[in-house]
């Protein structure tokens, strides 16, 4: 089956050029576990992409944190898909709950540009989770499966996608999930992907959880069956990140 464990930094709208070439000289000096072991993806803010591209170890590789649904043209403010390719940037978060939230992206919406940065070439981790209400209500499982189906019925080739489960309430908060509620989530997930798209696709498609993962958390939730990695904020800002990497070991 082989999943290699997945850890993502989501910068968000963060930093200055002075700032981010901190970050990446501490991320170019850690010890870490080979590519093998651990496949290490950062998301500094689009305007940063060039810099840390250029400057970032080889073995780690750089996600924009959105793209347009579609190809370019007259959409002022948008970065497409297709400029990613351009600049040989590898990986794109879509879907993220703050995008969501605050900019009113539906599960359709995101679904289409899951499936248009796949097609472009882009590979994807795809944002999915549920707010506490919707927790409270026990209707987690029926928004994080409605929010998948909506990529896949637009995605035909998983090989390129990591899914993210990043419980809303967990973002940002300092209130992490419990490895029990990750792990619970996570099976779900996989159990849906079986019953709805394949079971090969269930086995292989990485897993990963977001929402206020740490240095000092993230080692049990890392050894939970289904958690295939993570996906990581605010911590991946500062020198606790390579901690975090190393939970793959
Ligand atoms: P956090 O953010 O680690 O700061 O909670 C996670 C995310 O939004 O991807």
């Amino acid at each position: 089956m082989g999943r290699t464990f997945f850890v993502g930094g989501n910068w968000k709208c963060n930093g200055t050029s002075e700032e981010i070439k901190k970050i990446v000289a501490t991320l170019n000096a850690g010890q870490v576990p080979s590519q093998d072991v651990v496949e290490v993806v950062v998301s500094p803010p689009f305007v940063f992409l060039p810099l840390v591209k250029s400057e970032l170890r080889s073995d780690f590789h750089v996600a924009a944190q959105n793209c347009w649904v579609k190809n370019g043209g007259a959409f002022t403010g948008e970065v497409s898909a297709n400029m990613l390719v351009n600049l040989s940037i590898p990986w794109v978060i879509l879907g993220h709950s703050e995008r969501r939230a605050i900019l009113g992206e539906s599960n359709e919406f995101v679904g289409d540009k899951v499936a248009y940065a796949l097609s472009q070439g882009l590979k994807v981790i795809a944002c999915v989770g549920e707010t506490l209400e919707q927790r409270e209500s026990g209707s987690t499982m029926a928004v994080v499966a409605a929010q998948t189906k909506a990529i896949a019925d637009r995605v035909k080739d998983w090989s390129n996608v990591v899914i993210a489960y990043e419980p809303v309430w967990a973002i940002g908060t300092g209130k992490v999930a419990t490895p029990a509620q990750a792990q619970e989530v996570h099976a779900e997930l996989r159990k849906w992907l079986q019953a709805n798209v394949s079971a090969e696709v269930a086995a292989s498609t990485r897993i990963i959880y977001g929402g206020s993962v740490s240095g000092a958390n993230c080692k049990e939730l890392a050894g939970q069956p289904d958690v295939d990695g993570f996906l990581v904020g605010g911590a991946s800002l500062k020198p606790e990140f390579i901690d975090i990497i190393k939970a793959a070991e």
